[in-house]
């Protein structure tokens, strides 16, 4: 059972789009922090980034130098998790958004983990009851889920399974908030929470419209804009995300309900099998090569 030992050192796996952000902002916070992944060069792909990108908000007034150097003095980058995790207090684990390695993930954490550590996961839509179950303290374990970009989304959902105790969601809601975040707090799991169920929903309807061809993309998407005062269109958010990822989530989520309108649309399907990934490959809904 968790003690009331103050967080000192957070453990965040994964070094990708998620993972990276996530461990900047703790370093930012002031914790010591270590970002694990399983070789090399996606941390230094990820230390590159981050340190171009907190120089940049330095030249450009958003956050002072010495707030940057103290981070960069808190923030370690390593491959060997075991040893890292064995004097963590918390994990955030960012990996990649597959079950089977989650639970593998998982299983390791909990053998080398001090027992007063929380174990959360970062996933957009794997529960973590379907994760809890690997390790000897389902009570530990919960979803933290931050929104991409990391370093400048406020919100974070943090999601309960049946057995997490309410020591964990209270030190997870302590923690969200001393980064800085707007803690969602949800009362029971389900798959993609709150926020991007809103969005599945925005998302389902601008389909739905499309298929009866009823407005273009580019018009719903500025009716979303002009209208309705969102930042950018349901069509435009979707290349911005990558179709691939939108594609593989709604997969992820029909493996855990197996209801059919859990299944991708199918012209996300096409654009999916064409490579039409969004702006990352330079076409999705939109043709970005020629912009
Ligand atoms: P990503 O593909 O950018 O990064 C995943 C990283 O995990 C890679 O660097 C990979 O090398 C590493 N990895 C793989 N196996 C590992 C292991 N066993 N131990 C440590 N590292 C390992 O993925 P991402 O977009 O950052 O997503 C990560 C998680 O965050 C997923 O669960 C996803 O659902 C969730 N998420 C993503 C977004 C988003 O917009 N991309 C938003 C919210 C939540």
């Amino acid at each position: 059972m968790r003690t009331a030992a103050p967080i000192e050192h957070i453990t965040v796996l994964g070094a990708g789009t998620m993972g990276s952000q996530i461990a900047a902002i703790c370093a930012l916070s002031g914790y010591r922090t270590t970002l694990v992944d399983i070789a090399d060069a996606p941390l230094d792909q990820a230390k590159d980034l981050l340190w171009t990108r907190l120089e940049r908000d330095v030249d450009k007034g958003r956050r002072c130098a010495k707030e940057v150097a103290a981070a960069q003095a808190k923030l370690q980058f390593a491959t060997d998790r075991d040893a890292v995790v064995a004097s963590t207090d918390f994990v955030i684990e960012a990996a990649v958004e597959d079950l089977a390695i989650k639970r593998q993930i998982f299983a390791s954490l909990d053998a080398v983990a001090p027992a007063h550590a929380i174990l959360a996961t970062n996933s957009s839509n794997i529960v973590s009851s379907q994760i809890a179950s690997a390790t000897g303290r389902p009570d530990e374990v919960c979803n933290m889920h931050f929104f991409n970009p990391a370093l400048v989304m406020k919100c974070v959902e943090i999601v309960p399974h049946e057995l997490t105790s309410l020591q964990t969601m209270e030190c997870t809601r302590i923690l969200a908030e001393s980064l800085g975040k707007e803690v969602v707090q949800l009362n029971r799991e389900i798959p993609g929470f709150v926020a991007n169920r809103l969005l599945n929903a925005l998302r389902k309807e601008a389909l739905n419209l499309i298929d009866q061809d009823i407005a273009s993309p580019a018009d719903i998407d500025k009716a979303a804009r002009d209208a309705l005062g969102h930042p950018m269109g349901p069509f435009e958010l979707m290349d911005l995300v990558g179709l691939d990822v939108v594609y593989l989530i709604r997969l992820a989520e029909y493996e855990q309900t197996r209801d059919e309108a859990s299944l991708p649309h199918p012209q996300i399907q096409q654009l999916y099998e064409e490579g039409r990934f969004g702006r990352k490959s330079g076409r999705g809904w939109y043709d970005y090569a020629s912009a």
